[in-house]
């Protein structure tokens, strides 16, 4: 894992390969503050990522960091994060993370099962519906919702006007199986059009490679036949009194079967069946199924 520099001041943590709980993260410094774009998932990590903020930063206080949506891999460390530093997450954001069980011990979805290390679970302290505009020193970060479920029903990014870099959290999976079996399927696909209207510069997608402008048309274009193929094998999954697991295993991934994580194939249909039969995903049962489909616990190095 490293901190790259997106533009003087800015930079991102980006943490190889990108698969099960190895996400990104972002550090925004205006003279001696700094906001910071998510945590990491384990206590070893996130001290690892703080420690390179502090030498990026010359020591510049943590004043405020912003969740991008509730998963571990993105919160879990916020108790390693200074008393004082105010947290900003969405409200829905902020109840997910409340009631999520998996901090209190991973279940063995996962080889090996993780361990988060000493993290407890620290709540945002300023919640967000829409937007809200932050200023870190002398730069301006709005933090806005899509609108809608899209990875999660609470997704925020940040976005540095000023900078055109946009933090995109899990909105964006670049290279890797995308997730979004607590969110929305078609909700994912529309997400990428408002992303894209931002007009960025540099984004920071929540896992994967960090992208430029000119990459961004291509790598979203594979995201949305990717989303699209979710739609199609769960319409007709759904069609032939198909469960999600057996239309999986009925799906061919195509273009996407290089893709890291693709068991997440088997929860995003349960997403699509969910939505399309106006139902709710038990997040563990979809995640068990994905273990069925793989054959064995899926795969994590956190
Ligand atoms: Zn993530």
């Amino acid at each position: 894992m490293s901190l790259h520099e997106v533009v003087p001041g800015v930079h991102a943590w980006v943490q190889a390969d990108g698969t099960w709980w190895l996400n990104n993260a972002g550090v925004v410094a205006g003279g001696d503050q700094v906001l910071l774009v998510d945590t990491c998932a384990t206590e070893a990590r996130t001290r690892r990522f703080l420690a390179a903020v502090h030498d990026a930063t010359a020591g510049g206080t943590v004043r405020l960091a912003v969740n991008t949506h509730l998963h571990g891999d993105h919160t879990y460390g916020n108790s390693l994060l200074p008393a004082a530093t105010v947290i900003v997450g969405h409200e829905l954001m902020r109840e997910g993370l409340r009631v999520d069980p998996v901090i209190d011990g991973c279940p063995p979805l996962w080889q090996p099962v993780p361990d988060w290390g000493a993290v407890t679970r620290r709540l945002p302290d300023i919640t967000v519906q829409d937007r809200l505009t932050v200023h870190i020193g002398q730069r301006r970060v709005d933090v806005v919702h899509p609108g809608g479920p899209a990875h999660t029903t609470g997704d925020l990014v940040a976005w540095l006007p000023e900078e055109r870099v946009l933090f995109a959290g899990d909105l964006v999976f670049n290279g890797l199986t995308p997730l979004v079996f607590m969110g929305s399927v078609t909700g994912a696909i529309a997400a990428l059009d408002w992303l894209a209207s931002f007009g960025p510069d540099h984004l920071v997608p929540g896992h994967g490679p960090l992208l430029t402008a000119a990459d961004i048309d291509p790598v979203f274009d594979r995201i949305r036949r990717y989303l699209r193929l979710v739609l199609d094998t769960a319409d007709a999954g759904m069609r032939a009194g198909l469960t999600p697991l057996e239309a999986a295993r009925g799906c061919d991934l195509g273009e996407f079967a290089g893709w890291a994580d693709a068991e997440r194939l088997v929860p995003n249909l349960h997403r699509a069946y969910a939505d399309s039969r106006g139902t709710d995903v038990d997040p563990v049962a979809a995640l068990t199924d994905a273990v069925a489909w793989l054959g064995g616990p899926m795969a994590t190095s956190v």
